[in-house]
């Protein structure tokens, strides 16, 4: 079965690289058609699914992870029911319904969401899709990188942000299995959103009290275990910025590259733009991964 993503351009940003004095490449992934890279892991994982005989999707994210399982859904032909809790914005509604999606308003919070749209696994042919932590959604994303090596591309270093860790695990798939050894990732949060890097900190996979930054799409109270495991060696890192400093980012995006992105795609570009992290100052050829546009 044909993917559902879109082959995505892989642009050299002219404005960045002489900013660096180095190579910034960046790959457009909020150019996929619900506007961001999750298409890849959700589309992968729906086409597979469908060759098992799923005939009904559940998701339970308001954000880019339910719209991608939306869209997968109507390409598909399968139903698509999406459970979200009640202070979900109108325009997340809208967009869900947009792509066909059947949106079931329930519960205060995430967590009640999520109960009630596990229940719906009872019936026969239902599959719940994980916004992250999901091995096939990481071998979704990882099409990102067999595109960028097909495009003749060998970067040092790819930047990307990361929520709850699915990008980050898929993009290491990605190098793995085209054998980019060498290539490191700098994986990016912005305060407040940052248990990657407190779980760096503290030596252990932690779970924040709270989210407090507003890049909604990082909003992961805790990242997956793979996410995690893979800080162990020397080619991963992470590091934070400030939502002020994504949203700059985001600002400068518009006014140099004309697509506007989201803070949680601002949250990389920032990085970059302070081009302080030795991963960044110690390369010839950075890849940014510009991951989305839907959410605030
Ligand atoms: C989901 C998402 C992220 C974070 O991805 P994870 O796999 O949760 O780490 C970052 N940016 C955008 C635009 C997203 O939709």
């Amino acid at each position: 079965m044909k993917p559902l993503h879109i082959k995505t351009p892989l642009l050299k940003s002219y404005p960045m690289s002489r900013a660096l004095d180095r190579d910034v490449w960046l790959k457009m992934d909020a150019l996929q058609p619900p506007g961001s890279f999750k298409m890849r892991g959700m589309g992968y994982k729906a086409v597979g699914e469908v060759e098992k005989g799923a005939r009904k999707f559940i998701s339970s994210s308001g954000g880019n992870a339910g719209l991608a399982v939306a869209y997968a859904g109507l390409q598909l032909g399968i139903p698509v029911t999406v459970y979200v809790p009640e202070n979900t914005g109108k325009g997340a509604i809208d967009g869900l319904a947009l792509f066909g999606a059947e949106v079931v308003v329930t519960g205060e919070h995430w967590a009640q969401a999520h109960e009630q749209a596990q229940k719906e696994l009872v019936h026969a042919g239902a599959v719940y899709f994980h916004p992250f932590d999901d091995e096939d959604v990481w071998a979704g994303h990882a099409t990102m990188i067999d595109e960028v090596v097909e495009d003749g591309l060998t970067p040092d270093t790819v930047v990307c942000s990361v929520g709850g860790g699915g990008l980050l695990c898929g993009i290491i798939d990605g190098l793995e299995r085209n054998g980019l050894k060498a290539t490191r990732v700098l994986a990016v949060e912005t305060e407040g959103a940052d248990c990657l890097y407190q779980s760096k900190l503290s030596g252990s996979n932690v779970t924040l009290p709270a989210i407090t930054s507003k890049a909604k799409s990082l909003g992961a109270l805790r990242v997956c275990n793979r996410a995690y495991e893979c800080l162990a060696g020397t080619a991963v890192d992470v590091c934070t910025v400030t939502d002020a400093q994504a949203q700059d980012a985001c600002d400068r995006f518009v006014k140099e590259h004309r697509v506007k992105v989201e803070l949680a795609c601002g949250a990389a570009l920032a990085a970059v733009n302070q081009n302080e992290h030795p991963f960044i100052t110690d390369a010839a050829a950075v890849l940014v991964i510009v991951c989305g546009g839907v959410s605030p």
